[in-house]
């Protein structure tokens, strides 16, 4: 098995209220950035990376992934996620079979997690890191008032990594470009094209980095090395 991995590492982060974009905000006195692509490069089927960074921020990539074995290309990302992964997924090697994309904002994202998404999406054609949703659910209207009780019943909450068999994601790429749709995440694009994708539970914490407040308790696990 084959695979090349995508970071995707251009959004501007300005949720969190920093001057630098967010895959370059230090956390435990290294970038976010810097923590996906360590990990990615102990993956040995993953033999190229390819990261999707802010306009302008391509050399500051490039001297991040400079110590790595594993080939990197850079490109500046697009205007929301989804066109940031349709970039660099058109940049990756044809000769790769599978693909797995993966957020920098989730800097505690396992070898292991890529490594399980990619067995399962060799298998099945997808696979993606998620967990079961804990908290009970509540919709809420306009006026802050509850209107309901959701089941959480079979509910998980999706994250990255999420692998693909690389003509499954391109196919629906392909496919949102021409039909005008829109996804915060790839398996909902794949899904579309009626592709079986597959859960891969993540056992191990794996918060996305959106808020001060994110950093701060990422910062603290980082630091107290609760990786567990
Ligand atoms: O903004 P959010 O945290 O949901 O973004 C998820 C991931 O997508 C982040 O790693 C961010 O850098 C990336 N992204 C991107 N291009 C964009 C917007 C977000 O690569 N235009």
């Amino acid at each position: 098995m084959k695979a090349s991995a995508i970071i995707v590492a251009a959004g501007s982060g300005s949720r969190l209220g920093r001057s630098e974009p967010k895959a370059f905000v230090p956390l435990a006195g290294r970038t976010l950035l810097s923590y996906s692509l360590a990990t990615i490069a102990r993956v040995a089927a993953i033999g190229e990376i390819v990261i999707a960074v802010p306009a302008g921020m391509e050399k500051a990539a490039r001297a991040e992934s400079s110590a790595l074995s594993v080939p990197v290309k850079i490109t500046a990302g697009g205007a929301e996620r989804q066109d940031s992964v349709r970039v660099a997924l058109a940049l990756t090697s044809t000769e790769s079979e599978l693909v797995v994309v993966h957020d920098a904002a989730r800097p505690f994202a396992t070898a292991e997690t890529f490594e399980a998404c990619l067995a399962a999406a060799d298998r099945a054609g997808g696979a993606i890191a998620a967990i079961p949703v804990a908290d009970t659910l509540k919709r809420v209207g306009d006026d802050r008032k509850i209107v309901a009780t959701v089941s959480r019943a079979g509910l998980w909450q999706a994250q990255t990594p999420q692998a693909f068999r690389r003509a499954l994601l391109v196919a629906a790429h392909d496919r949102a470009t021409r039909d005008q749709l829109a996804a915060t995440d790839d398996a909902d694009l794949v899904g579309r094209i009626g592709a079986r994708i597959e859960i891969v539970e993540c056992t191990t914490p794996n918060p996305k980095i959106t808020t001060a407040a994110d950093l701060a308790l990422a910062e603290a696990l980082m630091r107290g090395r609760i990786r567990i």
